[in-house]
């Protein structure tokens, strides 16, 4: 299911462009177009899901898919041996602006505990 005024909906239309580096299943992947770290890559499924806080027993293989994706993509850029993170902001104080779920896939450099 499409949401017309989702973003991410819009670039899993093809109808926004983006540099997709994973597209199989229920879930697709792009790069950031604000990375925080050399690799900083966005997994979303390609329904409309709002967020985490939307995330139900029917999306138990969703989850699957989506940290499976993660994973690949860090090994592909290299990053599996030195750690990455992966991040879900659900509402306001978590900074969360798009409203489709996404995975943040971010590494390639050390990263700080807790986050600012
Ligand atoms: P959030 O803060 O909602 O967890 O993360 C949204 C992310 O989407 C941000 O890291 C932001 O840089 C990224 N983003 C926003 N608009 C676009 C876009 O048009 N293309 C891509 N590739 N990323 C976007
Ligand atoms: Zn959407």
């Amino acid at each position: 299911m499409k949401d017309g005024d989702c973003l991410f909906c819009k670039i899993i239309a093809e109808e926004i462009p983006a540099d997709v580096i994973f597209d199989r299943g229920g879930v697709i992947a792009f790069r950031d177009v604000n990375p925080q770290a050399p690799l900083h890559a966005l997994v979303v499924p390609k329904d409309h899901v709002r967020d985490a806080a939307a995330v139900d027993a029917s999306h138990g293989s969703l989850l699957v898919e989506l940290i499976g994706a993660a994973n690949e993509i860090a090994e592909a850029d290299g990053v599996d041996a030195s750690g990455y993170r992966l991040v879900l902001n659900v509402g306001a104080d978590a900074g969360q602006t798009v409203f489709h779920l996404h995975l943040h896939v971010i590494g390639g450099r050390p990263m700080a505990w807790p986050p600012g």
